[in-house]
């Protein structure tokens, strides 16, 4: 393995770590490069393939999985299946990157307990459960039934906070993206 290192950021759905991990990846002097997970779920009307999501069929995953293509992967949702591909964290290394991961909690303590010392794995905290539901809400991407989903599934993530290496409350936005930059900037640096 060479010395590229690997940004984690877990959350619930909806506590803003998109925003963030879109913001860090904008900084050119971070190097840094987005993960694109593969997934079976369907694809929402203003993503890319390859860009936003390797976006698989149910079969094509499960075979990825038998054949061991997978660093880490998730059944997130019911049948809907997140992985990332071995070969896209080799891709970005060979790039002379470093990888930065938007991920669910479980996949991101699996990635922190594969590579502990080249992983920095940051958890995002909503402000709180009914500000997560507003949040999903106005995002207008799932229906009632899912985002009730993931509110549910948000309760037991916020449990596993404290494996991770920090935690950044996203109350305030711009604070947030500062102390995510700070985190980030000094992991790098430290770990040359
Ligand atoms: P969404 O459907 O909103 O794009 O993502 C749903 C959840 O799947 C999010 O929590 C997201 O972080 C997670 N996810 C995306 N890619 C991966 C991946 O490669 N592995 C795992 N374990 N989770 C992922």
């Amino acid at each position: 393995m060479n010395k590229g290192k690997l940004i984690v950021f877990s959350a619930p759905s909806g506590s803003g770590k998109t925003t963030i991990v879109r913001y860090l990846l904008k900084q050119q002097e971070l190097n840094l490069e987005f993960s694109i997970s593969a997934t079976s779920r369907e694809k929402r009307g203003n993503e890319i393939d390859g860009k936003d999501y390797y976006y698989l069929s149910l079969k094509e995953f499960k075979n990825n999985i038998k054949n061991d293509a997978f660093l880490e992967w998730e059944e997130v949702y019911r049948d809907n299946f997140y992985g990332t591909l071995n070969s896209e964290v080799e891709r970005i290394w060979a790039m002379g990157k470093h990888v930065i991961f938007d991920i669910d909690v479980s996949g991101g303590l699996r990635i922190k307990r594969k590579f502990p010392e080249q992983t920095l794995a940051i958890f995002v905290k909503p402000p709180s459960i009914d500000e997560l539901k507003i949040r999903l809400k106005k995002r207008k991407t799932e229906n009632t039934d899912k985002i009730n989903m993931r509110v549910a599934k948000a309760s037991a993530e916020l449990a596993t906070a404290p494996l991770f290496d920090c935690v950044i409350v996203n109350s305030d936005l711009e604070d947030a993206l500062k102390k995510a930059y700070n985190k980030v900037d000094s992991f790098l640096n430290q770990h040359k």
